[in-house]
């Protein structure tokens, strides 16, 4: 299996390490064996690090999702609805990382995570004047 070093290594382990904090599942809310996981794949480097195009969930959910995409984004269309707009107009506009943008970009998500990850953040807004 390929292993990420250097620079892809870190943001991996950055952003990666920000879902996983949340720590339960967001599909069953299960503790155990918390992942990282991805709704475009993370061989797309524009969005690999992106918070529109990950969750943390567990090992079993993450398993099951992969085999059912569909039922992934139909979840997700209920639950993180502001994800997959936001990612899709991240995806319309592909670019390739040079190591040095990509250095940038982690000094950049150091600041920006701070702030732990909320799902609810991704979720629909409610309208106040329906
Ligand atoms: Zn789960």
């Amino acid at each position: 299996m390929f292993r990420p070093k250097g620079i892809k290594k870190k943001l991996d382990d950055l952003v990666g390490g920000w879902f996983r904090a949340l720590g339960y599942c967001e599909h069953c809310y299960s503790k155990q064996n918390l992942q990282w996981c991805h709704i475009k794949s993370r061989q797309y480097n524009s969005v690999r690090w992106s918070e529109y195009n990950a969750g943390c969930i567990c090992a079993t959910c993450h398993r099951w999702f992969t085999n059912n995409p569909d039922r992934f984004i139909k979840w997700l269309q209920k639950v993180a609805p502001k994800k997959l707009d936001m990612l899709e107009l991240a995806f319309k506009h592909p670019f390739s990382m040079k190591k040095w943008q990509m250095q940038e970009h982690y000094e950049l998500l150091k600041e920006k995570l701070k702030k732990p990850y909320n799902p609810m953040d991704y979720a629909r807004e409610i309208k106040k004047d329906a």
